[in-house]
C-alpha cells in the first residue's frame, strides 16, 4: 500500500498548487465507489465534502492562510459525532440518530481545514476485533478480502490502506486502532488517556476509550495528533498538558535507546512468522546501536480477564441510555413502557453488545461486585505499576501488535473467547492508560501484513513517534 502518497506529501503538493481539493474529493469518492465490496464506509457525505473542499480551494486561490490539514481528506469512525450527520456506531439502535453537535476532534479537524468525507464501518459500539459485529456487515481486508480488516475500527484502517482517505480517526478501548492497523498494513496510534478529548465520542468504556489516528506513515499520524490533542472544557479527563508539534519532533535525534521486550509477549501463542518479522526489526535496531533488554509484564496473563470485566461493566452502564426514549430507534411493537424498553433493546442491539451488557451487569451486581469488578480494578492498578516499573529501566517497550496476522472471515466469529485473545498484547496499554502505536513491519507467507507495537511512556507521544519514524526508515 506504500505506493499511495502520504497526507504530508499531498499537503505539500496542495500548497504548491498542484491540484484542487475539489478534484481530490471526487477522486476519493470514485475510489470509495470502486471499493464498495470492502464495505469500509457506512455513510459518505459527498455533497458536504465537495462544498468544504471548494471553499478551501477558494481560500487558497485568494492567498488566504490555510490550516495544517489543508489538502487532506479525513474519514471518521461511525462513533464520532459530526453535526447534522447520522452517527450510528454501526448499530440498528442508532440507525436514525442525527448528531446535533460536533465532537471536539471534528471541530479541530475542520478548523485545521481537513475535509471529512464520511463515516467508517466498525464493530457495533466498538465491541469486537474484526468488524464482523457491524450491523452493516464486515469491512473486508484490502490486501485480501477473504480476511478480516480487524476491529473495531476496521473501516477506518481500510479507508487509509486502500486510499479512500488520507487519514482516518478510530477509537481504541482495548486495541481497536492498533489491531486493525496491524491487519491492514497501516500505522495506528492510540494516544495516552487524556491526551485527546473524548467529547462527542460515543462512550463504550469511558476509562479506557481514546480517539486516535490511522495514517499511511508515522508522520501522518503525528500530523493528526497535533491537530486533535489538547485540553477541552467538554471533557474533564482531558489533561491541560501543552501540545507539542509532533511532526517537528519526528526528526529530533533518537538517542540510543533501551528497548524493553516483555517476555510474556513473545511466548506461547505467537505465530512464528510474526516472531520472525519482529526479530528482524530487533536485529536492525541493535545494529543501529540501540539496546534491547528483556523485561517482565507478569500481569499479562490477567489482562484479558481484567479488561473484559472493566470494559463490560462500563459498557453496561454507558449503554443504559439507549432506551427508546432519549436516543435513536424505538420499537413499534410496544404499548406499555416495560415492553417498549424490552423490544427496543432486544431488536436494536446485536448479539455481542447484549452479551457484554449482561456480563457487565453481572460483574457490577451487589453479590459479585467485590469478586469481579473490585478485583479487576485492583489488578488494573498492578498492571499500571508494572508499566511504571518497566519504564524505570527502559525508554520504550516493543511487542508484536497481535499474536497472528489477520484471520479469515468467520474464523473466530462463533468463538468470542478466541476473538478476545487477539487483543492480548494491546489491552494492557489501555488499562495502564499509556500511549502505543502499531506500524507495519513485514508480511506473512500468505501475504498478510504484520504489525509491530511500540509502547511509550504516558504523554511521551513525541518520543514514541520519533522512534517509530526511525524504525520506519529502517524497513
Ligand atoms: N477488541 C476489543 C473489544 O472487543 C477492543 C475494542 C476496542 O478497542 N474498542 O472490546
Amino acid at each position: 500500500m506504500s505506493h499511495l502518497e502520504t497526507a504530508l506529501e499531498r499537503r505539500r503538493k496542495y500548497l504548491a498548487g498542484e491540484f484542487t481539493l475539489r478534484d481530490t474529493v471526487d477522486r476519493y469518492l470514485e475510489t470509495i465507489e470502486k471499493n464498495r465490496h470492502l464495505n469500509a464506509f457506512v455513510r459518505v457525505n459527498a455533497e458536504g465534502a465537495r462544498a468544504h473542499a471548494a471553499e478551501i480551494d477558494a481560500r487558497r486561490a485568494a492567498g488566504k492562510p490555510l490550516g495544517p490539514l489543508a489538502g487532506v481528506v479525513v474519514a471518521l469512525k461511525d462513533n464520532i459525532c459530526q453535526k447534522g450527520q447520522i452517527v450510528s456506531c454501526a448499530s440498528k439502535i442508532l440507525a436514525n440518530f442525527e448528531s446535533p453537535y460536533d465532537a471536539t476532534v471534528v471541530e479541530k479537524i475542520q478548523a485545521a481545514d481537513g475535509v471529512v468525507i464520511g463515516q467508517t464501518n466498525m464493530d457495533e459500539f466498538a465491541m469486537g476485533s474484526s468488524t464482523e459485529n457491524s450491523a452493516f456487515g464486515p469491512a473486508l481486508n484490502p490486501v485480501n478480502p477473504e480476511y478480516v480488516s480487524g476491529g473495531s475500527s476496521g473501516g477506518s484502517a481500510v479507508a487509509v490502506a486502500a486510499g479512500m482517505a488520507d487519514i482516518s480517526l478510530g477509537s481504541d478501548t482495548g486495541g481497536s486502532i492498533r489491531q486493525p492497523a496491524s491487519f491492514c498494513g497501516v500505522v495506528g496510534l492510540k494516544p495516552t488517556y487524556g491526551r485527546v478529548s473524548r467529547y462527542g465520542l460515543v462512550a463504550f468504556a469511558s476509562s479506557l476509550d481514546q480517539i486516535g489516528p490511522f495514517g499511511r506513515s508515522v508522520a501522518d499520524t503525528a500530523l493528526m495528533l497535533s491537530v486533535i490533542s489538547g485540553e477541552d472544557p467538554g471533557d474533564s479527563t482531558c489533561v491541560p498538558a501543552a501540545v507539542p508539534d509532533y511532526v517537528a519532533g519526528l526528526d529530533s535525534d533518537v538517542a540510543k535507546l533501551r528497548i524493553g521486550l516483555p517476555e510474556e509477549c513473545f511466548g506461547e501463542g505467537l505465530d512464528p512468522e510474526v516472531k520472525d518479522a519482529i526479530n528482524a526489526v530487533l536485529d536492525k535496531l541493535r545494529a543501529d546501536g540501540h539496546e534491547t533488554v528483556p523485561v517482565h509484564l507478569r500481569m499479562t496473563d490477567y489482562a484479558i480477564a481484567t479488561y473484559y470485566i472493566i470494559a463490560t461493566a462500563e459498557a453496561s452502564s454507558n449503554l443504559a441510555r439507549y432506551d427508546g426514549v432519549r436516543y435513536g430507534v424505538r420499537s413499534p411493537r410496544a404499548d406499555a413502557l416495560e415492553d417498549m424498553y424490552l423490544h427496543t433493546r432486544s431488536e436494536g442491539f446485536g448479539a455481542e453488545v447484549k452479551r457484554r451488557i449482561m456480563l457487565g451487569t453481572y460483574v457490577l451486581s451487589a453479590g459479585y461486585y467485590d469478586a469481579y469488578y473490585k478485583k479487576a480494578q485492583q489488578v488494573r492498578r498492578l498492571i499500571r505499576r508494572e508499566y511504571d516499573k518497566a519504564f524505570e529501566s527502559v525508554d520504550i517497550l516493543l511487542t508484536p501488535t497481535t499474536p497472528t496476522p489477520a484471520f479469515r472471515l468467520g474464523e473466530k466469529a462463533d468463538d468470542p473467547l478466541q476473538m478476545y485473545l487477539s487483543d492480548i498484547y494491546t489491552v494492557t496499554v489501555n488499562l495502564a492508560g499509556t500511549c502505543a502505536l502499531s506500524m507495519p513491519c513485514g508480511t506473512s507467507s500468505s501475504g498478510m501484513p504484520i504489525g509491530l507495537q511500540l509502547i511509550g511512556q504516558p504523554f511521551k507521544e513525541s518520543e514514541l513517534l520519533a522512534m517509530a519514524h526511525k524504525v520506519e526508515g529502517m524497513l
